[in-house]
């Protein structure tokens, strides 16, 4: 029989989320021996978006510990596994909580072990959605990936040295698997990139952004087979991957897959016991969820937009860290008596790289859309162009290729405000209006 332990706060999740927590606590004021972070994974808290980039890369690929959580400022204080040491802060790595009760505020852990809790901070994330929950013929063949964690990135990095230059196929259309077919494609793979939709990132993309990257994408040697159904997978004798097989009857030759098809927050561990909604566990603008003293932030939580007047769950980066950060000010400011402490106001933004390009996006994509080119663009320079997003009278969305830093920060700034322009000076002004704020 294990002696139970207790922790003031305890976090379950050892991600972006839980990372960025820490940080704030420590800035907030922790004592050691205070917090607990329980995390399956078997490493401290990393920024999880570099696994489907520099992760993959050829040369100087990213490795830890290059890229554990940092500051906003980034690589001015990046939290090393000592840091949480020194900080009295405990890292319970490599351990699953498999049972949670919240009304006794306790946690099971898979050894059996059980956590009890004064505070509890729910950032368990989201797991990759597999075609073998799908029952898709085959899906359970070897050289299939999925990426999520860090073990996942470390499986792909050794089927990738496998196969290498073989023929890959990458299953999705939305930002990891863009990521990833442009790192196989730097690997030397042959590529094909699948997607069901008629064009990739279906979601943001305009038809216009979107043909703009489908053509670096091929121009780069990258085949792209759009509107395809997956239905199944064709094995060698040895278990071996050696084709995908189409709704419409064809079949690519593979030697590698890899699928990003999705993510599903993980929430059933409190299931019955929290309220949900969209999916995700229902919060206020402080991350609070329906129990008292247990908080949900990062991808598991459906929180009030402020700006938009809905219920919102979102799977970015920049949100797990905001979150996080919101949560532990609330938590504070409640033991500290502060009630006025304002709610969470959250800008939607998302940002992705490949290859030489780069792009963010800030606010909401309702409207018309309203694309322009930076005049100064020519074939040889690198490519720079915004899309507005045009709503009654105001922008309330904006993208960004090929932007500096100063100008990412300008357009983000610029969005915040939901500026009222006339539409003939915005076309006037074109990418200028997004940068000269
Ligand atoms: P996570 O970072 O996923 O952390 C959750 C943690 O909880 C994990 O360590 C997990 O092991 C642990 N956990 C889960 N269940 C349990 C349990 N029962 N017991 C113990 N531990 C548990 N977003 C962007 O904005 N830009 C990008 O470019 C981008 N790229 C991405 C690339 C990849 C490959 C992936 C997978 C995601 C990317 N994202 C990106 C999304 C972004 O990483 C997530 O939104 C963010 O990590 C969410 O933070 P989180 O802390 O909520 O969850």
């Amino acid at each position: 029989v294990f002696e139970e332990k207790h922790f003031k706060y305890i976090i379950v999740g050892g991600g972006v989320a839980a990372g960025h927590a820490a940080m704030e606590f420590t800035r907030q004021g922790l004592h050691p021996g205070e917090l607990a972070i329980i995390s399956k994974e078997g490493v401290a808290p990393y920024e999880r978006p570099v696994l489907s980039k520099s992760y993959l890369f050829p040369n100087e690929a990213a490795r830890l510990p290059s890229f554990y959580v940092c500051d906003e400022d980034y690589k001015k204080k990046r939290l090393l596994p000592q840091w949480y040491v020194n900080k009295g802060i405990e890292l319970i790595l490599g351990t699953e909580v498999v049972k949670t009760d919240l009304a006794s505020k306790t946690l099971t852990v898979a050894s059996g072990r059980i956590f009890r809790y004064g505070t509890l901070i729910i950032a368990t994330g989201s797991e990759a959605i597999k075609l073998t929950d799908t029952g898709v013929q085959g899906a359970d063949a070897k050289n299939i990936f999925y990426l999520r964690e860090i073990i996942d990135a470390d499986e792909l990095v050794k089927g990738m040295k496998r196969k290498y230059k073989g023929k890959a196929v990458v299953i999705g259309g939305g930002v990891i698997s863009l990521e990833v077919a442009a790192a196989m494609r730097i690997n030397g793979f042959d590529v094909s990139l699948l997607y069901r939709k008629p064009w990739f990132m279906h979601e943001l993309f305009t038809p216009a952004i979107a043909s703009f990257y489908e053509k670096y994408y091929s121009d780069k040697g990258i085949k792209l087979i759009k509107g395809a159904d997956v239905v199944g997978f064709e094995t060698a004798s040895n278990g071996e991957l050696k084709t995908v097989k189409l709704k419409n009857g064809k079949a690519l030759q593979a030697d590698i897959v890899v699928v990003g098809i999705g993510g599903r927050p993980l929430t059933a561990l409190f299931k019955g016991q929290v309220e949900e909604e969209k999916g995700g566990i229902k919060t206020d603008g402080l991350f609070r969820t329906s129990v008292p003293d247990v908080y949900a932030v990062g991808d598991v939580a459906t929180f009030p937009a402020k700006r938009y007047g809905d219920m919102r769950r979102v799977a970015q980066v920049d949100h797990a860290r905001k979150s996080a950060e919101q949560a532990v000010k609330a938590i504070k400011a409640s033991e500290d008596g502060d009630f006025n402490i304002e709610d969470y106001d959250y800008l939607p933004f998302s940002n992705s790289s490949y290859f030489d390009l780069s792009w963010c996006f800030y606010g909401d994509s309702v409207g018309e859309p309203m694309m322009f080119w930076d005049k100064r663009t020519t074939s040889t320079t690198k490519p720079k162009f915004v899309t507005y997003w045009y709503h009654d009278g105001s922008v309330v969305g904006a993208f960004l290729e090929g932007g500096s830093a100063a100008e990412e920060r300008g357009l983000a700034a610029m969005v915040r405000l939901r500026p009222t322009v006339p539409k003939d000076e915005l076309a006037r002004k074109g990418v200028s209006f997004a940068t000269a704020l």
